[in-house]
C-alpha cells in the first residue's frame, strides 16, 4: 500500500488551491485524488457479504429466469388463434403450475391453466389473466384485445448467462444479496474490511466511568465515530483519549499507523493546537492542515502517517459529524475499493429566515417533515454552535447552504441532506 504521489503534489496540481480558505468541493477533490484502495481478496459466504465491497465482477452462471413463465394467473394460449375483434373460445386441455410444467405441446384452438412462475406450455405465448375470461365447463371463452406476448417473463430477461450480473466494486446491498442467491452462487470475493484507528485529543476530556474533574468534559467524539464508523462496517482499533502532550500523541499516532489503515482523530487542529500536532506529524509523515470554507467544521488536517492515511477532525462535536460526512465517509469508501455514491439532497421549505454570509458552506441541522401542501418543510433544530450535538440529535437532515449564497428569507427552497442511514 503506497501512495501514488504526495500530497504536497497533488495539492500543487490543484489550481488556486489556498490551504487556508479551501471551499468544501476542493478539499474532497484533494482527498479523493490521494487516497488509493486497498486490495486484498478474501471469499466469504453470500449472507457475510452484506455491506461489503465485491472484489471481481459476477459473472452470471445462468440465465434467469431459467424458462419463459408467467406473469400472472390466468390461461396461457396461443396468440394466433385470438381473433382480434371478436371472443375466442379455446379447449381446455390442462393446468401449469410453478415448478410443475404442463406436459404436453398445446395445438391450435387449445388454452392451459396457468399460475404465476409457470413454465409457458410449449406452443403458448400469451397469458390472459383469469378476471377477464369466462369459463364454460372445458372451455374458456377470451374477450378480444389482447396483445401477443403479455403477461409472459423471458428467460434470461433478469440476467443472462455470460454476463456480468454484478460488477467488481459494488458495496452489497440486500437487492444483491438476492440477486446473488437467484443465480446459486454461494459465496464471492470481496476485498477485506478496511481498519480504522481512532482516538480523541485534549487533556479537558474524561472517558465514562471518570471523575468529571472541573473545567472537564465527557469525551463524545469517539462515541459518535465509533457509530459512524460501525455503520461503514469497518474494523475498529479504539485508541482512547491522547492527552495534548507531544509523546503522547506520537506514541497514538505510530500505534494507529501500525495497526490500521486510516486514523481518525478529533481536536487538536485548532489554531491554538495545530502547531504542536504539525510538529509531531512532521516527524512521523506528510500532513497538511487546511481551514475548510464550511461551518461548522473549518479547521482540519489531512495527510499520511506510515502506510496510514490520517484525517485530523476539529474537536467540536458536530464539527467531528459533519466533517466526517463530507470528507471521511466518501474516503473510507474509496479505500474500501468501492465508488461511493453520491450523497443526495432534497429540495425543502425553509420554516424561517436563516441568516448566512457568502464564501464559506454551512450547514445547518434541521428536521424534515412534508408541510400541508405536501411540499417538504425543513425547521432548523436551535442553537447552532459547533459544540451543541442536541440539536444534531434532533435534526434528520443538514440544510446546505452553500458557499456563494446568502440570506434565506422565510418559504425560501433550500437543499438538505437527509442523513438517516448516512451517519
Ligand atoms: P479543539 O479542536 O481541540 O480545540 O476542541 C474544540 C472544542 O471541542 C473544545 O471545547 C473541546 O473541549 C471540545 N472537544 C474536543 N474534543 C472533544 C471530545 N472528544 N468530546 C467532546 N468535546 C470535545
Ligand atoms: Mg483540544
Amino acid at each position: 500500500m503506497t501512495a501514488r504521489t504526495t500530497l504536497a503534489e497533488i495539492v500543487s496540481c490543484l489550481s488556486d488551491f489556498d490551504p487556508k480558505a479551501v471551499p468544501v468541493d476542493r478539499a474532497r477533490e484533494a482527498i479523493e485524488r490521494f487516497v488509493v484502495p486497498v486490495d486484498c481478496v478474501e471469499r466469504v459466504a453470500i449472507r457475510s457479504a452484506l455491506d461489503r465491497v465485491l472484489a471481481r465482477d459476477v459473472v452470471s452462471p445462468i440465465d434467469v429466469p431459467a424458462h419463459d413463465n408467467s406473469a400472472m394467473d390466468g390461461w396461457a394460449v396461443r396468440s394466433a388463434d385470438l381473433q382480434a375483434g371478436a371472443d375466442t373460445t379455446l379447449n381446455v386441455v390442462g393446468t401449469a403450475y410453478a415448478g410443475v410444467a404442463f406436459g404436453g405441446p398445446v395445438g391450435a384452438g387449445e388454452a392451459v391453466r396457468v399460475m404465476t412462475g409457470a413454465v409457458m406450455p410449449a406452443g403458448c405465448d400469451t397469458v390472459v389473466i383469469q378476471e377477464v375470461v369466462r369459463r364454460e365447463g372445458e372451455r374458456i371463452v377470451v374477450p378480444p384485445g389482447q396483445q401477443a406476448g403479455q403477461n409472459r417473463r423471458l428467460r434470461g430477461e433478469d440476467l443472462t448467462a455470460g454476463r456480468a450480473a454484478l460488477r467488481a466494486g459494488r458495496l452489497i446491498r440486500p437487492a444483491d444479496l438476492g440477486l446473488l442467491a437467484s443465480l446459486g452462487i454461494a459465496e464471492v470475493p470481496v476485498q477485506r474490511r478496511l481498519r480504522v484507528a481512532f482516538f480523541s485529543t485534549g487533556d479537558e476530556l474524561r472517558s465514562i466511568g471518570e471523575p468529571l474533574d472541573a473545567g472537564c468534559v465527557y469525551d463524545s467524539n469517539r462515541y459518535t465515530l465509533f457509530g459512524m464508523l460501525t455503520r461503514l462496517g469497518v474494523e475498529l482499533v479504539d485508541l482512547g483519549v491522547v492527552p495534548d502532550s507531544r509523546e503522547a500523541l506520537e506514541a497514538a499516532m505510530l500505534a494507529a499507523s501500525r495497526n490500521a489503515d486510516a486514523i481518525v482523530s478529533s481536536g487538536g487542529v485548532s489554531v491554538g493546537e495545530a502547531d504542536f500536532t504539525r510538529e509531531v506529524m512532521d516527524r512521523l509523515g506528510e500532513v497538511a492542515f487546511w481551514t475548510i470554507a464550511m461551518r461548522p467544521g473549518r479547521p482540519m488536517a489531512f495527510g499520511r502517517v506510515g502506510d496510514a492515511w490520517y484525517f485530523g477532525l476539529p474537536g467540536n462535536p458536530v464539527a467531528v459529524m459533519v466533517t466526517f460526512l463530507f470528507f471521511v465517509r466518501d474516503a473510507l469508501i474509496r479505500l474500501s475499493g468501492a465508488s461511493p455514491r453520491p450523497v443526495l439532497a432534497l429540495r425543502a421549505r425553509s420554516v424561517g429566515r436563516l441568516r448566512k454570509r457568502p464564501g464559506r458552506t454551512e450547514y445547518q441541522r434541521a428536521v424534515i417533515t412534508p408541510g400541508a401542501d405536501g411540499v417538504l418543510e425543513a425547521r432548523i433544530t436551535g442553537s447552532q454552535g459547533s459544540g451543541v450535538l442536541r440539536s444534531m440529535s434532533e435534526a434528520n437532515a443538514l440544510v446546505v447552504l452553500h458557499h456563494a449564497q446568502g440570506d434565506v428569507a422565510d418559504g425560501e427552497l433550500v437543499d438538505a441532506i437527509p442523513f438517516d442511514g448516512l451517519i
